[in-house]
């Protein structure tokens, strides 16, 4: 079913369960990418993909605008043809098959629902397509209401529902065909950020409550890192990392994974090794200690992974602490903390956080000379991308 309507698309893949097998039995993969590639003419919009999304799980790919996340949900929901690999679906490859002779019941739903029926009438749509039993879909729509609590919402319009309740009948809507599989586009971008923000947990909610795969496409690190059971961070057609929101934060697999999460990260080379300790001579100036993987060597290239919440700021630091020199650009009050934007001696700019009521020195001015302190045991050396 394609819903023409326009704005924000949810589509739904449906998978037919095996007949017998319990579909969260185990957690076995339900999707999988082998060595996928797709090309859109010179572009290469997939480059050698390889994923397994298991049953039951809250999966994100996640990475900015033009890396690949829609061409992926695209080629699991049939909607596009790899040039190359498999795609399998429980357990069976799909390629070349088109949607509707898959092992793959493929419903397309946009945001906008049904504007001239019922809530409840737009949640029955596709059960009244196949054929379900009055009864069954009377109880099926209920449950769905109660689902995404709009229990007493049936009758109304679309029109009498706000952004975030249209949102959920659209999500009611696709869950009622019972898929195994959710395939979702950037549902939220049209709300606004609060409206936002209370859906992330709603979505968790609902899915961790019907227990479906949810394959989930999004720019936004703080959703997928609200929302995920894990995630896979893209760009430029590959998949740079895939693991649980606090394996993709505290241990980026590279540079560009860390900053797309938020992180700093600072050039230099190492100068010595000692058992998981590296010390590196920052292209700033400044000589800093930080946990080190194994395999490197004085004379590499690297780059430190400094997370905001390890650093803060201070007018003078002591001997042997990791400091760099800078000049504040901008400082925000947030309230439990501040977060202070800082211009060091190589022209990064980092953030640090100054926690409430534990800062060794006041809110700085712009402009105002301090250094960027952090603990050892809070940064991570990484090979510098490129090297070899
Ligand atoms: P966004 O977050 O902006 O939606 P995305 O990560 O979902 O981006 P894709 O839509 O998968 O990215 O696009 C990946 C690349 O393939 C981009 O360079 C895009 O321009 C290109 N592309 C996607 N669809 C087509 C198409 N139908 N024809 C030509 N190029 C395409």
């Amino acid at each position: 079913m394609v819903n023409g309507c326009g704005g924000e698309r949810i589509v739904v893949a449906e998978i037919i369960p095996h007949e017998g097998v319990p579909r969260l039995a185990s957690r076995s993969a339900v999707v999988e990418l082998r060595r996928v590639t797709k090309r859109y003419g010179n572009v290469a919009a997939l480059r050698d993909v390889s994923l397994a999304i298991h049953e039951g799980e809250f999966f994100s790919l996640l990475g900015p605008s033009g890396c690949g996340k829609t061409t992926t949900l695209n080629l699991i929901g049939g909607f596009v043809e790899p040039d190359g690999g498999d795609i399998v679906i429980q357990g069976q490859s799909v390629v070349g098959i088109p949607p509707y002779h898959r092992p793959v019941n493929t419903v397309f739903q946009s945001y906008a629902l049904f504007p001239h029926m019922t809530v409840a009438a737009n949640i029955d749509f596709g059960l009244r397509m196949r054929g379900v039993p009055p009864d069954e879909r009377a109880r099926r729509i209920d449950e769905m209401l109660e689902l995404i609590s709009l229990p007493d919402f049936g009758r109304r319009r679309p029109s009498q529902l706000s952004g975030g309740q249209q949102q959920r009948v659209a999500l009611a809507r696709a869950l009622v065909n019972h898929p195994a599989v959710l395939l979702l586009d950037e549902p939220l971008g049209a709300l606004d950020l609060k409206l936002r923000k209370q859906m992330r947990i709603e979505l968790a909610r609902i899915q961790r409550g019907v227990n479906i795969t949810f394959v989930y496409v999004t720019h936004d690190q703080e959703e997928a890192m609200t929302m995920s059971d894990r995630i896979a961070v893209m760009n430029q057609g590959r998949v740079i990392q895939v693991g649980t929101p606090q394996m993709i934060y505290e241990h980026p697999a590279s540079r560009f994974v860390a900053e797309f999460v938020g992180a700093n990260v600072l050039d230099g080379t190492i100068e010595t090794v000692e058992s998981r300790a590296g010390r590196v001579r920052l292209d700033a100036g400044p000589s800093i200690t930080a946990v080190c993987p194994d395999g490197l060597r004085p004379g590499d290239r690297v780059s430190v992974v400094i997370r905001p919440e390890q650093a803060t700021i201070a007018g003078h630091p002591g001997p042997g602490t990791n400091a760099i020199p800078g000049q504040v650009l901008k400082a925000s009050y947030l309230g439990t903390h501040t977060q202070v934007v800082v211009r060091v001696t190589d022209g990064t700019e980092m953030t640090a956080l100054m926690a409430a009521g534990g800062a060794s020195v006041g809110t700085p001015a712009i402009g105002e000379e301090i250094h960027v302190v952090w603990k050892s045991e809070g940064s991570l050396i990484l090979v510098e991308e490129g090297s070899p």
